[in-house]
């Protein structure tokens, strides 16, 4: 399933394409190669990539706002590639929806790992039967791939559903950041620690969790997260 999947390569620069490109196709990958924003957008709405690999520094555009344009009709996974390593950088492509950041230069090895690590990710299609949670108003459905507060729907990356349903399953339990990081990224993570709390606090936001004094997402500090009252109520009917 990896092998076939679908890459949208977004690159100006033309020594890194050609360095990416033939590596990516190597590994099986179907590979998709724009130089532009513009171009991305548009293709990303056409191709349906399973993950976009995106430039921050484009010409027409800035990858940031791209990245949010993509993320507003697609669930692709998003790898961010910035040539600058600061935190302010990262925090931001986390916060427009992107899944993980590669800091240039990184080498082919490390970015086909990330994106495998990605496709490996656990999907709400798990062989797992599906179950449905609820916390107080915060519901998730595993097999609708679906999560509501006070009945209204809240609208998830993957990444952030994974992230959600990982505590979900946990009830009343404190997961600590490996075991989060093991749940959603898988094991061969290359991350650091840091990229989960940006990721709780987006899905605090989306969820409307208050900052100090959460009700939904917990910090239990120096370990890791929990979820509060929390218990499966039911299966959801099977397909
Ligand atoms: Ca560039």
């Amino acid at each position: 399933m990896t092998q076939s999947a679908h890459i949208l390569l977004v690159e100006d620069a033309p020594d890194i394409v050609a360095l990416v490109q033939p590596v990516l196709a190597k590994e099986g990958f179907l590979v998709n190669v724009v130089s532009s924003g513009r171009r991305a957008v548009d293709v990303a709405r056409a191709e349906r990539p399973d993950v976009v690999v995106l430039d921050l520094g484009l010409p027409d555009a800035d990858g940031v706002e791209v990245c949010r344009e993509i993320r507003a009709f697609s669930d692709a996974y998003i790898i961010m590639l910035t040539a600058r390593d600061t935190e302010a950088d990262k925090l931001v492509g986390l916060s427009v929806g992107a899944d993980d950041y590669l800091t240039k230069p990184f080498s082919h090895r490390e970015l086909i790992a990330r994106i495998k690590a990605m496709l490996r990710r656990p999907r709400g299609t798990s062989a797992r039967r599906p179950r449905r949670f609820e916390v107080g108003e915060l519901m998730l459905d595993e097999g609708a791939y679906e999560v509501r507060v006070a009945d209204e729907e809240i609208r998830l990356t993957k990444l952030e559903f994974e992230l959600l349903a990982t505590l979900m399953r946990r009830p009343r339990e404190v997961v600590t950041r490996e075991e989060i990081i093991s749940g959603v990224w898988g094991d061969n993570w290359y991350g650091d620690d840091h990229v989960v709390d940006v990721h709780v606090s987006n899905l605090r936001k989306k969820l409307g969790d208050r900052a100090r004094d959460p009700i939904f997402v917990r910090s239990v500090r120096g370990v890791g997260y929990r979820l509060g009252e929390c218990r499966p109520t039911s299966d959801s009917p099977s397909r």
